[in-house]
């Protein structure tokens, strides 16, 4: 082929901040930036260096605030309109790889949604996830589609229609009634070899962090666990975000020579999608069933757990007041309760915190704890190192209390307020009390 007549690439263009919208997260464009083509401003905002940056896109993926974008140059514009116009690759310039890569894939279509239920209520985090999977769904052109397994449970076919799906697949019969991994992965297993899904996510929870693993063994693909950014590149495989090596980098994961491609997502981290009424998707009902004889788990009987905590939904709570090692002791945590209380809120902490016995393990907020999206949330002697950070850093407001002024949680907060947590929290609630008594 003659040198006019090959293949244009696409260009990649370079990115830039778009002013006024940087949250100063903490980062994370750097983080993930593979060629240090950011720096950081003494802000916390990004300050790109034009002559690394590559375009791969990756830190604006990454990026919560939206505040980052891909420009092109006059000319990259014009040669981006010619390879528009050019269209898709003709089968023979493409390489060996790929051909084999596209070979492996081919047949694999459309977004699904593990629907987690327990006594035919679903979990919130399935919801969640169906806002990811629709954006994931739009981006490819594909359908978004429910996998719903359970005993009479076809009313969460159209409660996942509200949520956007399209289809759901169902498998109703008395032995899915209740969670056991050997019949709810044949299940998904054999859904998934009947119509090949590209993309499978399920809720980090107890019951998605089991049978995730179990099914992409069994499929013979990867998982990317505990994902905190799904996204599709242009040759349309699932980039994976998570934090990795304890936190410090954001990791963007790729599976893209297998299918499906599996994350699981930790209640709170996607948004919950608005719920739409008068909507209609097809139930695709398949009557597979393994025999109860073949399964050696049995549930006797299910015992709620007990372990000295209440049953405070930490991770769905709108008012969070938290604490770490600047509280001292156990007994100072009693100043948080009365915080906690005047605002209608619950207790978290560090993992400072937990490890000293202060607060229960389901109390702790961050990478190995509770992922939170509150509407409000107070850090009260927390430093904010990456792995709390992770856990906190989307909620709403952050309002944080430290009496180091270069502690960096100040970094992602909305309000922070430097002294002494012992002054400080004592005149929030005598305030808080005060505008209570004021009459409206
Ligand atoms: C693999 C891995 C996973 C982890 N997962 C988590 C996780 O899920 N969650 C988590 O939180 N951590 C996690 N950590 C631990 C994390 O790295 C930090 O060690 C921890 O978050 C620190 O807790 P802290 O902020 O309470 O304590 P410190 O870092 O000791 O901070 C205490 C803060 O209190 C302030 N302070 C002290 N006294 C006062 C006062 N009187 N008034 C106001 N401020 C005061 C200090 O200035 C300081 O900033 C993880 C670590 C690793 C390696």
């Amino acid at each position: 082929m003659s040198e006019t007549n090959k293949p244009l690439k696409k260009p990649r263009g370079k990115v830039r901040l778009v002013e006024g919208k940087c949250i100063a997260c903490g980062a994370r464009c750097q983080s993930i930036c593979p060629v240090n083509g950011i720096e950081m401003s003494e802000s916390g905002e990004p300050q790109i260096v034009l002559e690394k940056c590559i375009g791969c896109v990756k830190c604006v993926k990454a990026c919560p605030g939206s505040a980052l974008e891909i420009f092109y140059t006059q000319e990259e514009l014009t040669l981006l309109a010619a390879w528009e116009k050019q269209g898709a690759l003709p089968v023979d310039e493409i390489d060996e790889d790929e051909k084999k890569r596209r070979e492996l894939i081919a047949g694999y279509r459309n977004v699904w949604v593990f629907v987690e239920q327990s006594e035919g209520e679903a979990a919130r985090v399935s919801w969640e996830l169906m806002g990811a999977g629709a954006e994931l769904a739009r981006t490819l052109g594909v359908e978004l589609c429910a996998v719903v397994i359970g005993d009479k449970v076809e009313q969460l076919c159209r409660e996942a229609f509200t949520y956007g799906a399209v289809r759901a697949y169902l498998l109703d019969h008395p032995v899915y009634h209740h969670y056991r991994t050997e019949p709810y992965l044949d299940a998904c297993c054999h859904l998934i070899d009947r119509h090949k899904p590209e993309i499978v996510l399920m809720g980090a929870s107890g019951m998605g962090r089991d049978l995730a693993g179990a099914v992409a063994t069994r499929m013979k693909t990867g998982l990317t666990a505990d994902c905190t950014g799904l996204g599709i590149d242009d040759k349309g495989n699932l980039m994976q975000t998570r934090p990795a090596f304890g936190g410090n980098i954001m990791a963007t994961i790729m599976c893209d020579r297998f299918r499906p491609q599996m994350s699981t997502v930790r209640p709170q981290v996607m948004p919950l999608p608005e719920k739409r009424d008068n909507t209609s998707g097809e139930i695709v009902r398949d009557s597979f069933a393994p025999n109860e004889k073949n399964i050696f788990t049995k549930v006797l009987e299910i015992i709620r757990e007990k372990n000295g905590s209440d049953d405070i939904d930490l991770a769905g709570a709108e008012f969070i007041v938290s604490g770490g090692r600047g509280l001292m002791s156990k007994d100072n945590f009693s100043l948080l309760h009365e915080l906690a209380n005047e605002l209608g809120g619950v207790i978290g902490g560090s993992r400072s915190a937990v490890d000293a016995g202060w607060l229960p393990q389901d109390r702790q907020v961050g990478q190995t704890g509770k992922t939170v999206r509150p509407k409000i949330y107070i850090a009260c002697g927390i430093s904010g190192a990456i792995q709390h950070l992770v856990g906190m850093q989307d909620s709403d407001v952050i309002i944080a209390i430290n009496r180091d002024k270069e502690a960096p949680i100040f970094e992602v907060a909305t309000y922070g307020i430097v002294g002494d947590l012992f002054q400080v929290i004592p005149e929030m609630i005598r305030q808080i009390r005060e505008l209570k008594t004021q009459p409206d």
